[in-house]
C-alpha cells in the first residue's frame, strides 16, 4: 500500500492537541421486514413458522415447514403468507453441541447447550432452528450433557425481553416430562 502525503501543511505536529467533549447519539431502525410476525410471536411467548403448501412443486413432494421461517419458498419462490403456530407442538433435539464461548446474551451462562430442533408432525426438511436447551423451567442454563439425547423430545419455552432487545434469546426449550 502506498501512502502519499500531499502536502506537509495538513500533517499535524501538534502532540498535545485540543479535545472537547460532546454528547452524541443515534436512533438505529432494525426492520424484521416480512418475518416480523415471527419476532412479535417470540414477544407474546408464541413461536410461528411460516408453511408452504405447493406440495407438488416441492421435490419430497410435501408441504413444507420453514422453522425459522422465511418469507418466500426456497422450492416453488411462492411468497409465503401462512404462519402456524407451533408453541404447543412437540419438539425433538436434531443435534446438539456445548458451547464455551458465545455473544453477549449469552457470556454469563456459559457453558451452554446449543440444540438444532425439529417439530413432529411436520416435514422438517427446512426447519431445523438452533436454539438453547436449559435444565428447567426457571431457566437453569448448566444441563448436564449426559442428559442430552439426539431425539429427545423437548418444548419451547419464552424470556421477557426488553422491547428494543428482541431477538432469538427470548426462546429457548426444556426437556419434555412423559
Ligand atoms: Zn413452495
Amino acid at each position: 500500500m502506498v501512502i502519499m502525503v500531499v502536502s506537509e501543511k495538513y500533517v499535524s505536529k501538534n502532540k498535545n492537541p485540543l479535545v472537547v467533549e460532546q454528547p452524541y447519539s443515534i436512533l438505529y431502525k432494525h426492520s424484521f421486514g416480512e418475518i416480523s410476525p415471527y419476532f412479535i410471536g417470540l414477544k407474546n411467548k408464541r413461536l410461528y413458522g411460516t408453511v408452504c403448501r405447493n406440495k407438488e412443486k416441492h421435490k419430497n413432494g410435501k408441504d413444507l415447514l420453514f422453522l425459522p421461517p422465511r418469507a418466500d419458498c426456497p422450492e416453488c419462490m411462492a411468497e409465503l403468507h401462512e404462519w402456524v403456530d407451533l408453541t404447543d407442538a412437540v419438539f425433538r433435539i436434531y443435534t446438539f453441541t456445548t458451547t464455551y464461548f458465545a455473544g453477549e446474551s449469552f457470556l454469563d451462562k456459559l457453558p451452554i447447550t446449543l440444540i438444532n430442533v425439529e417439530v413432529e408432525g411436520y416435514d422438517n426438511s427446512y426447519s431445523k432452528l438452533t436454539s438453547v436447551l436449559v435444565v428447567d423451567e426457571q431457566g437453569e442454563y448448566n444441563i448436564d450433557r449426559k442428559d442430552v439425547k439426539i431425539g429427545m423430545r423437548i418444548k419451547p419455552k419464552f424470556r421477557d425481553v426488553p422491547q428494543e432487545k428482541i431477538d432469538s434469546s427470548a426462546l429457548y426449550f426444556v426437556p419434555l416430562k412423559e
